[in-house]
């Protein structure tokens, strides 16, 4: 089942970030430390939790966010992982709380798409939005948009496909700011 939700855009969601990182106390560091963050869950979001389960629990993903029992589930090697420093699985957990920001507030907000006739563009897809605002925490765009894919990497502790694919959309973002012809940006 699909499901859409209110639309929105990366300047909004980067804003969004901005504001987690304040409140969240990280604002000015390069590598956010997201395990740290995710065990704070309940303290920054009301009545959420997270749990760390054996992998086989979670055959078919890493993690996942159950909106209706306010907990988000984690494979016990991704939590291992993320502490050891694996930007893969750092950037799960990051995945992880942009459900919980952006979509465990207002779970109305999240719905099962009945209207199967207009198709779900990106900006209403909770998983593009997901992916949107974890990227643009984990790689400040204020602070790494100029370093090399490497860098980022090293520095904000991320995997690589993150980091390049962090870069492309920042790219089509000045693309079209300068009014180039250029496909989606979001
Ligand atoms: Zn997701």
């Amino acid at each position: 089942m699909m499901y859409r939700t209110p639309g929105t855009s990366r300047i909004k969601l980067r804003q969004k970030t901005k504001e987690f990182r304040e409140q969240t106390q990280v604002k000015d560091l390069r590598c956010i430390p997201i395990v740290r963050i995710l065990e704070t869950l309940p303290h920054v979001f009301n009545g959420w939790n997270y749990e760390v389960v054996d992998d086989w629990k979670l055959p078919k993903c890493h993690a996942k966010t159950i909106i209706d029992e306010k907990t988000v589930l984690l494979r016990q090697s991704v939590y291992d992982g993320a502490c050891l420093k694996s930007g893969r699985d750092r950037m799960t957990i990051a995945h992880e709380i942009a459900h919980v920001a952006i979509h465990g507030q207002n779970p109305l907000a999240l719905n099962r798409d009945f209207d199967q006739d207009r198709p779900i563009r990106a900006f209403e897809d909770p998983e593009w939005q997901a992916k949107c605002w974890s990227g643009e925490l984990m790689m400040p765009k204020e602070y790494v948009e100029g370093w090399d894919v490497l860098d980022i990497v090293e520095i904000c502790g991320v995997s690589r496909e993150a980091a390049e694919y962090q870069k492309k959309k920042w790219k089509e973002e000045r693309g079209k700011r300068k009014g180039t012809k250029s496909r989606s940006t979001i």
